[in-house]
């Protein structure tokens, strides 16, 4: 089949918010060769923001409907496609590149394509990730770092959302996975990632290496990635989440290009920001270690904040031997300005870029039961 159809698929994943550029190197039409057949570039031009069921897709493509569910089905679970329920039917959703099919190539990675990623990256897609004025991402900051900060904001605290939680899979870090089949890896847990809800359900019922966990083992694997040195980073949201990772910089792309980049202003910071009590500082230096953003200096024999690199993660505040390195909440012409939803989110990233479609979060398409 000639490369036309992987040309569309990569206009049509192109009108979503966040959407697939093209490159002067074709690295663009590599990577999804790499990840999509033919016939299944095809099925996903047919795949649309708005849920469909597998006879509605039949119909439009022109398939036997049976023929037509079990491929996706198959495309389901080789993460190139959303599967949610609607009304007790199985609907498919076209989904994204990030966050979307990239993360869900959990069971698929190999050399040949963690390459051809770095490169569309580095090409294009790092600048579609980073280049707009709404983060996809957030830091949330660490539960004990926050326990005794005033008026603290709810959505800063991860407990609530995963105690809300209707579901809960805990997944393995497709960052460390690919890491590791890059030939690199770091040392770090690999099943360290949350799935909230209905994206819970879709990393479950997909085998994307996922598995339901009760609301007290959740909460255990998030004190675990505090002990690790993790920074928790969700998406862009004051109300509904879909995930919840525990990332590093030695295997997280986010986290390494913010920090080698220097790209802080980029990912939405936490509202708080280290604030050490001087008097009780030593300047042993254990912050240094626990803080990836780099944000922290020895200056005098005390620890000395750089107010701009400092993303609240509060790692810093539950290693300090002298308790004095402590969160307090940033003045409010330094407070970011996080979505309400998800949905929100979106539209956001949406009217930022001109992009001509929408993208429906998992919570918005239960809320409104969109489908064509
Ligand atoms: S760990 Fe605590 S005591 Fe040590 S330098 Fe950092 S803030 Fe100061
Ligand atoms: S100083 Fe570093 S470790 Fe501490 S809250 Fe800020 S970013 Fe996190």
């Amino acid at each position: 089949m000639p490369d036309s159809v992987y040309r569309k698929l990569q206009e049509h994943l192109n009108q979503l918010p966040m959407g697939f550029p093209p490159t002067e190197s074709g690295v663009d039409i590599a990577l999804l060769k790499k990840m999509y057949e033919p016939e299944e570039a095809e099925l996903t031009l047919a795949l649309t923001p708005a849920p469909q069921r597998a006879d509605q897709m039949a119909e439009k493509m022109g398939m036997d409907p049976g023929s037509c569910k079990a491929k996706l089905d198959r495309m389901g679970k080789r993460g190139l496609l959303i599967t949610t329920t609607v009304n007790d039917e199985r609907h498919y959703v076209l989904a994204p590149y990030i966050v979307g099919t990239y993360e869900y190539q959990i069971n698929r990675l190999d050399k040949e394509y963690t390459d051809l990623h770095n490169q569309y990256m580095m090409e294009a897609m790092g600048l579609e990730v980073f280049g707009g004025k709404t983060s996809l991402f957030r830091i949330v900051p660490v539960e004990k770092s926050v326990e005794s900060v005033q008026e603290i904001l709810p959505h800063d605290v991860v407990k609530t959302k995963i105690m809300e939680a209707d579901r809960i899979a805990l997944t393995d870090c497709l960052c460390r996975l690919k890491s590791k089949a890059e030939g690199r890896g770091c040392d770090h847990p690999v099943r360290t990632c949350l799935s909230l809800n209905r994206c819970a359900d879709f990393f479950i019922e997909n085998d994307l290496r996922a598995e339901e966990i009760t609301k007290e083992e959740a909460l255990a694997i998030m004190d675990m990635a505090d002990r690790e040195g993790l920074v928790t980073q969700t998406q862009n949201s004051a109300g509904d989440l879909d995930y919840i990772c525990n990332c590093c910089k030695c295997s997280c792309g986010i986290m390494a290009t913010v920090v080698h980049l220097g790209l802080h202003n980029q990912l939405t910071k936490a509202t708080y920001i280290n604030t050490p009590d001087l008097d009780a500082c030593t300047g042993c230096g254990t912050c240094l270690d626990r803080c990836m953003f780099k944000a922290i200096r020895i200056i005098d024999g005390k620890a000395s904040i750089h107010p701009n690199k400092c993303m609240g993660c509060g790692l810093c505040t539950t290693t300090c031997p002298e308790g004095a390195a402590k969160l307090t909440k940033r003045s409010p012409d330094q407070m970011p300005d996080v979505p309400e939803s998800v949905q929100a989110m979106y539209d956001r990233i949406q009217a930022e870029k001109g992009r001509p479609q929408a993208f429906h979060s998992f919570t918005e398409i239960q809320k409104t039961g969109i489908a064509d």
